[in-house]
């Protein structure tokens, strides 16, 4: 079972590695991938410490193995071939980073076809990443079972990242916004709200002292926008603050007058692939 990552490993890493230690041997591949990087992104000031990152890992104990190969293992100089999952990758963070989700799922693919896990798993962290990956993994008939795990967040609700060690103290507090918004909009859709600019625009209001990328209420798993708030849908929400960019959201399940929160796919909890698991043996 794989975990991809790009290192700088914390605790929401950490607990895809436990998610996958109940399905069978973990491989932890760590990769700062440059393709999934525009020009103007953070690849060159990405955190990379191999070592911490191990140090870690070995703390946890779960790992069975950690694959790290330098650039060149995984990309020709004249590599020419690229996976791209369209429609999906094009909204949200795709429109705000052009080309990001060709980069990973090309790189998926990559390490799909080396490692050749029977799982792989994802964090809901990063929602739209999962919907594209489970898409190219549908349509290219990959023998692979998905799970995604859920945020893993600081005491203060900030979702955990890499990026996070980008922000100075004060920024460190206006990220709390992000949280704050889905929040909002779990309160709005709970008072009983269903027109989806309203929504949105709770959202936005709440992300207001932050450079907002968006603040979006869609319906999964296609993540169209919907007519009005009803059914299986994601708040996510993305801004920039300081020299980070953030990202976070929220399924729900909004069914006449209730509104709960939910898995972004009921089917690839880590608890629905343990209880495959153990009906396939
Ligand atoms: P990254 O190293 O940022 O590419 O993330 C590697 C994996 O960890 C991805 O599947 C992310 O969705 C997941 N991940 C990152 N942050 C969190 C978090 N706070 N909680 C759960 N999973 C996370």
């Amino acid at each position: 079972m794989l975990v991809p990552t790009m290192g700088d490993l914390h605790r929401g890493h950490l607990s895809l590695v436990e998610a996958g230690g109940a399905l069978g041997h973990v491989v932890v591949s760590i990769f700062v991938n440059p393709t999934q990087f525009g020009p103007n992104e953070d690849f060159d000031s990405y955190p990379r410490d191999l070592q911490a990152d191990r140090a870690k890992l070995d703390e946890l104990g779960i790992a069975h193995a950690v694959y790290a190969p330098p650039v060149r293992e995984l990309y020709d100089a004249d590599a020419a071939t690229w996976v791209t999952v369209d429609g999906l990758g094009d909204s949200l963070c795709g429109s705000h980073r052009p080309g990001h989700f060709r980069g990973v799922t090309t790189v998926l693919a990559k390490l799909f076809a080396i490692v050749q896990p029977d799982f792989a798993v994802f964090g809901e962290k990063d929602a739209q990443q999962c919907l594209v990956v489970q898409r190219m993994v549908r349509d290219l008939r990959l023998p692979i079972r998905l799970v995604f795990a859920p945020t893993v967040r600081e005491g203060d609700g900030l979702a955990m990242s890499s990026r996070n060690r980008y922000l100075s103290e004060g920024e460190r507090q206006l990220a709390t916004v992000l949280r704050s918004a889905l929040d909002a909009a779990h309160s709005a859709l709970a008072a009983g709200e269903r027109s989806v600019s309203e929504v949105e625009a709770v959202m936005r209001s709440a992300m207001r002292s932050v450079q907002l990328d968006y603040a979006e209420l869609r319906s999964l798993p296609a993540l169209a926008h919907p007519e009005g708030a009803s059914g299986h849908m994601l708040a996510a929400v993305a801004a920039r603050v300081g020299h980070a960019r953030l990202i976070d959201n929220q399924p729900f399940r909004i069914e006449d007058e209730a509104v709960v929160v939910a898995a972004l796919d009921e089917d690839a909890t880590p608890a629905a692939a343990l209880q495959w698991l153990r009906g396939e043996n």
